[in-house]
């Protein structure tokens, strides 16, 4: 029998649509299945108070080479949000606020500080195991027990972890810090320090390069169809969908978030490796990100939570009459963020004048076909599990920016994962 497609691509995040285009690049037959009525994934631009907003992954840089390169291809320009001019940092009593570059200066030396001297495990950062003999005890730490090790302050311990207290949910001890210091290698983060990771965003919106991806993929593409099961037989793969229909295909890149893999079943079952990644968890798991209207008489400002705030930072966007706009991300999963006046107590404890006018959020840990945020791999999990993830399964290739060797849980992982999973496609047949 013949298979009605050449290769089956589940889920249309920027790892899917990237792999569905270069496979139709090769001259495959492709099928690209999406769940949601929508594609993009985690990556989603909205409009919010008359602006393109994203829901979801919004920055990139020039350090990022893959996302850059599809800016360049597509012709799409990149913008910057408005500069904060001071920093509300957390204390006993109200908040202090401090001139934003004597605290971004002073954020971005500790942090140099701590991850002085660790790109010796990652002389080549997109290769992250190349000196996997080095890399095992260091793997193992997460970030309170790497800053155990350090000659800091209390007051130094208190604003490294509230500094990278959003990229790790709320806790020093569930992230790896090697994943943090393959970050200062990959994007030289030493020299263009950490705040060049959130400083620039498509101008038109991360959906238009999502549509451009798209676009140049010629796939037929399958909204609304969550898949239930992908059975690989050896010779085909077949993917049934929750509605019951069938598609088999010669194989399957399959690009869902890693925290979804176990509503999937594979027969054969997935290696070790996947389930126990899977049962971990990667990413942050509750991970809010929310758009607000503030009216207050501030300029542009940043406003960091103490540890267990519920929302832990708020940063800048864009002044408007009444106001500002304001991006902001919770890791608490006590925020109930369908009430208007919990989030509202929420912000204040940050900004304790601030009125919120309105606010859009989505709550990605509780969205059942991401079930978690952005990167956040856990101690030990490279140097036991990712080699293993990122080969092929029989006839099926694993793609998503959770896999990526480079900037893994980011957007440009996601593009790095596509392109290099449709390459695996076409190793399977020789
Ligand atoms: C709030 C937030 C902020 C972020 N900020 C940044 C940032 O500023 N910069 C950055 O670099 N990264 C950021 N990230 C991370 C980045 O967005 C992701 O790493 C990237 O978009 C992942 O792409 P992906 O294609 O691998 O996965 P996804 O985008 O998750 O795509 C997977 C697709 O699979 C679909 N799917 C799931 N289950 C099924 C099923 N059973 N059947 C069919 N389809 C299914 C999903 O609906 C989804 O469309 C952020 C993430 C979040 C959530």
């Amino acid at each position: 029998m013949t298979s009605a497609y050449d290769t089956i691509v589940v889920g249309a995040g920027l790892a899917g649509v990237t792999a569905a285009r270069e496979l139709r690049a090769q001259g495959r037959r492709t099928l690209l299945l999406e769940a949601r009525d929508r594609i993009g994934g985690r990556i989603r631009t909205e409009e919010f108070a008359g602006l393109p907003v994203e829901l979801g992954g919004a920055w990139i840089h020039w350090n990022q080479p893959h996302v850059w390169a599809e800016l360049t291809r597509y012709g799409l320009a990149v913008t910057g949000d408005e500069e904060p001019e001071e920093v509300l940092i957390p204390t006993e009593e109200e908040p202090l606020a401090l001139p934003a570059d004597d605290v971004m200066t002073r954020v971005t030396d500790l942090l140099n500080r701590v991850f002085r001297g660790t790109d010796r495990y990652f002389p080549r950062p997109y290769d992250p195991l190349f000196r996997a003999d080095a890399l095992t005890e260091f793997d193992r730490c997460s970030l309170a027990d790497w800053l155990d090790r350090l000659e800091l302050t209390e007051d130094e311990r208190t604003m490294v972890a509230s500094a990278l207290s959003t990229e790790l949910g709320g806790s020093s001890t569930r992230g790896a810090v090697s994943m943090l210091a393959q970050w200062w290698a990959l994007g030289d983060l030493a020299t263009h320090g950490y705040y060049s990771l959130v400083s620039l965003r498509p101008e038109a919106g991360m959906g238009a390069l999502l549509d451009a991806v798209l676009a140049d993929a010629r796939t037929e593409l399958r909204l609304d169809t969550p898949v239930a099961a992908i059975d690989d037989d050896g010779r085909r793969v077949t993917v049934t969908t929750r509605a019951g229909e069938r598609f088999t295909a010669d194989s399957a890149v399959v690009a869902v978030p890693v925290n979804v893999w176990p509503d999937i079943v594979f027969t054969p079952g997935l290696p070790g490796a996947h389930t126990a990644t899977a049962e971990a968890g990667v990413g942050v798991p509750d991970s809010v990100k929310l758009w607000l209207r503030l009216a207050t008489d501030r300029g542009p400002f940043l406003a960091q939570g103490a540890a267990g705030a519920p929302i832990s930072t708020l940063m800048p966007h864009a002044l408007v009459d009444d106001g500002q706009i304001m991006v902001g991300f919770s890791v608490d999963p006590g925020l109930d963020i369908s009430d208007h006046a919990a989030v509202e107590k929420a912000v204040r404890v940050l900004v304790p004048e601030a009125e919120l006018i309105e606010y859009r959020a989505h709550d990605w840990g509780r969205d059942p076909f991401a079930k978690g945020g952005w990167g956040n791999r856990r101690p030990g999990a490279l140097t036991t599990a990712h080699r293993e993830l990122r080969r092929p399964h029989g006839r099926l290739v694993f793609a998503g920016g959770d896999l990526a060797d480079g900037w893994a849980g980011c957007i440009d992982g996601a593009v790095e994962s596509g392109l290099k999973a449709a390459r695996a496609v076409a190793g399977l047949d020789r």
